[in-house]
């Protein structure tokens, strides 16, 4: 285990996060909703900012990159066929692509759905993943750029990784999600357990991020076009999964 995550949070519900390579001394910041929280973070940790890797280019991902570029002088890394979205890009990735972070690398997978350019960081060697707002603790953003069946196939992608990847998301939704996951696969007793676990670690003050992906092909909805159960409450038993998977989308949107 080499990486230091260091996470925080930023405007009224995004994640901040930190990513510190002690053997290197390199620091890198998923995305950068807000500038003064990240600084504060940095000093607090007493670590100098050398990566911004950008998930997407909304405003509350990339929105900060220039103000932080402009004080680190740090490398910005983001998608390849978004770049002229991601201010300040210098370095730019594509699936499959390694990218080298201090003693250890991170994959890159291409998720669009949410964005057209979406991308997620996989760093293998210590099994985890940060996802933007692509996948979301049960449940997974919304289809701005992207169909169904884009946003299905990612999602295929990320749920490829080994059950105990531990998944950094951008968003505390969760409780809202777990609302909305508890109408559409009431009977899931993993879903109904996590989501009383969420109600006490909320009323707490506490964060529900990281997840892993085994915890999410359990009990996220999205991630569960082929049960049975839920095909039954959106009406389409033995559905087509981008076509289940559609339908709980549109009553998410809706809910
Ligand atoms: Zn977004
Ligand atoms: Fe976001």
């Amino acid at each position: 285990m080499a990486l230091e995550v260091h996470m925080f949070p930023c405007l009224n519900d995004n994640y901040g996060f930190l990513v510190h390579d002690a053997g290197a001394d390199v620091t890198a910041v998923i995305d950068t909703p807000e500038v003064e929280p990240i600084n504060a973070a940095l000093a607090e940790k007493g670590w100098q900012l050398t990566h911004i890797l950008n998930t997407h280019h909304h405003f509350d991902h990339a929105g900060g990159n220039e103000a932080l570029k402009t004080r680190w002088g740090c490398t910005v890394v983001g998608a390849a066929n978004d770049a002229d979205r991601i201010p300040g890009i210098d370095v730019r990735v594509a699936d499959g692509d390694r990218f080298e972070f201090g003693t250890t690398s991170a994959t890159v997978l291409e998720v669009p759905g949410h964005t057209r350019g979406h991308i997620a960081y996989y760093f293998q060697d210590d099994g985890i993943a940060f996802v933007g707002d692509t996948l979301f603790a049960l449940g997974c953003g919304r289809l701005f750029e992207g169909t169904p069946a884009q946003m299905w196939s990612s999602l295929q992608k990320l749920m490829a990784l080994p059950d105990d990847t531990v998944v950094y998301c951008a968003h505390e939704y969760t409780q809202s999600n777990a609302a909305f996951a508890l109408t559409v696969e009431p009977d899931n007793a993993a879903l109904v357990a996590r989501s009383a676990e969420i109600d006490r670690l909320r009323a707490d003050g506490l964060p529900t991020v990281p997840t892993t992906i085994g915890l999410e092909k359990a009990t996220n909805p999205f991630l569960r076009p082929n049960s049975r159960d839920l095909q039954a409450t959106v009406g389409m038993e033995d559905g087509d999964p981008v076509a289940v998977f559609a339908e709980t989308r549109r009553r998410k949107d809706h809910f």
